[in-house]
């Protein structure tokens, strides 16, 4: 049962904004699609006493004579691991289980940090990497110049094919070709289209290149088949846990049994401290509940809601980047500024005010700054979450087309938001918390 009666009597200040963010979260339709709502297992566990523990190292180890994998053997660096190191090992099985992988680093603090240790396992500052543009989609630390990616290494970009607006893996092909890429890297966060990993690994060796799969936005999809599985292709895959996956925030990496020791010692000591074993705690029980039978109904529910979505607002007169979605999410092209109407910035502003929440995003071949950018990025995880079927979708799609039509009317956009608070309304959440 959910309660915060100690933080009220401890610290109100806190208390009072996390109940703020309560009912933010209970009236907003919440269509950001790299967000969930957690169960309230993994809440436990995220809050539980495995916070006040120390456990640098790993719950296992290697003998150096012979190779072989040790458990609970000198795997770390503080006394009194043995119950961390159970949760840390259940966490790294039932990862493995849920994507068919030889090794799993259930430490990363977030997908960037995932990302971070997958590149230094595989290559040197300096090398090259062939990713996803961000403004076709790509992640910032897939080599914007902000990040560390595009600081230390080599950064070639691909983009998609301004027709399809999805990849033209010849295209992509002939960019690896002319560049020698010691790294190629796919995945995305904001991408709407399945992805082929299969090309991706055929191009990678016909150049020599190692090939990293972030699937952080589709790691549910994957996990219960209903996206391709880069497993089997990918020399390493990273993942954030807290998207599709529906678990608490954080990172994992899963490779091949080749990489795994490189890889952990890339993790802790290399980039890390000590893990945060509540967090791993959350993350088993994700991955136990993404291993149960009716995640694969929620999985199908997604995409059943995204095609849903799309089509409604296809119905409505909208641009989808690529003209429509394979997976939980989908990009409005709003259109450049010649074509008036408003940007992303704007139009994420006026969803705000009308209670949805999505967010800006460049759409291909923006001629906008990404910070005003021309796109919107919506997704169906947490409405999925929250018990929305197609039905619902449809009405969420005339919501958003209102909100497009008044976009500058504040008094239309309050309006809106009644009806998007009733909608909310009809399916709870945190009801003890509300009480
Ligand atoms: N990779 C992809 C594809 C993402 O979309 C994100 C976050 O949105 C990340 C990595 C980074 O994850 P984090 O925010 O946990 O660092």
């Amino acid at each position: 049962m959910l309660n915060y009666d100690e933080i009220k009597k401890v610290d109100p200040e806190i208390y009072e904004a996390i109940m703020n963010e309560v009912e933010r979260q209970y009236h907003n339709l919440e269509l950001i699609a790299s967000e969930n709502i957690v169960s309230e297992a993994v809440m436990e566990a995220a809050g539980s006493v495995l916070t006040n523990k120390y456990a640098e190292g790993y719950p296992y180890r290697y003998s150096r004579k012979s190779g072989e994998l040790l458990y609970r053997l000198y795997g770390r660096y503080y006394g009194g691991c043995e119950f961390v190191d159970d949760v840390e090992r259940l966490a790294i099985e039932r990862a493995k289980e849920l994507f068919g992988a030889q090794h799993a680093n259930v430490q990363p603090h977030s997908g960037s940090q995932a990302n971070m240790a997958a590149y230094f396992t595989l290559i040197k500052p300096g090398d090259t990497i062939l990713s996803l543009e961000l403004t076709h989609g790509g992640h910032l630390t897939h080599g914007h110049p902000l990040s560390f990616s595009g600081k230390l290494f080599n950064i070639v970009p691909y983009g998609v094919n301004k027709d399809t607006e999805q990849f033209d893996y010849e295209m992509i092909r002939e960019k690896a070709l002319e560049c020698k890429p010691d790294m190629i890297l796919t995945g995305a966060s904001a991408y709407p289209r399945s992805i082929d990993f299969k090309k991706f690994r055929e191009i990678a060796d016909e150049v020599g290149a190692t090939l990293v799969v972030d699937m952080a936005h589709i790691a549910g999809l994957i996990a219960t088949g209903l996206h391709p599985n880069p497993i089997p292709y990918a020399d390493i895959v990273t993942t954030t846990t807290h998207k599709t996956l529906r678990g608490p925030r954080g990172g994992m990496i899963l490779c091949k049994e080749k990489y795994a020791q490189e890889l952990d010692k890339w993790v802790f000591p290399g980039i890390q401290g000590g893990p945060l074993e509540h967090i791993i705690a959350a993350k088993a029980v994700a991955f136990k509940e993404a291993l149960a039978d009716d995640f694969v109904v929620y999985q199908k529910q997604i995409l059943a809601n995204a095609q849903a979505l799309a089509k409604g607002l296809i119905k409505r007169g909208f641009n989808l980047v690529s003209d429509g979605t394979d997976t939980h999410l989908m990009l409005l092209n709003l259109g450049s500024e010649e074509e008036g109407g408003p940007s992303g910035k704007k139009m994420e502003g006026s969803l705000d005010i009308a209670g949805i929440t999505a967010n800006k995003n460049t759409v291909p071949f923006d001629t906008r700054p990404p910070f005003v950018a021309s796109g919107i990025r919506l997704g169906t995880p947490a409405v999925t979450t929250r018990g929305m079927k197609e039905a619902e979708m449809d009405i969420v799609a005339d919501f958003i087309r209102k909100v497009y039509d008044n976009y500058d009317d504040e008094e239309q956009l309050i309006k809106i938001k009644e009806d998007v608070q009733a909608l909310c309304a009809q399916f709870t959440i945190f009801e003890e918390l509300r009480k």
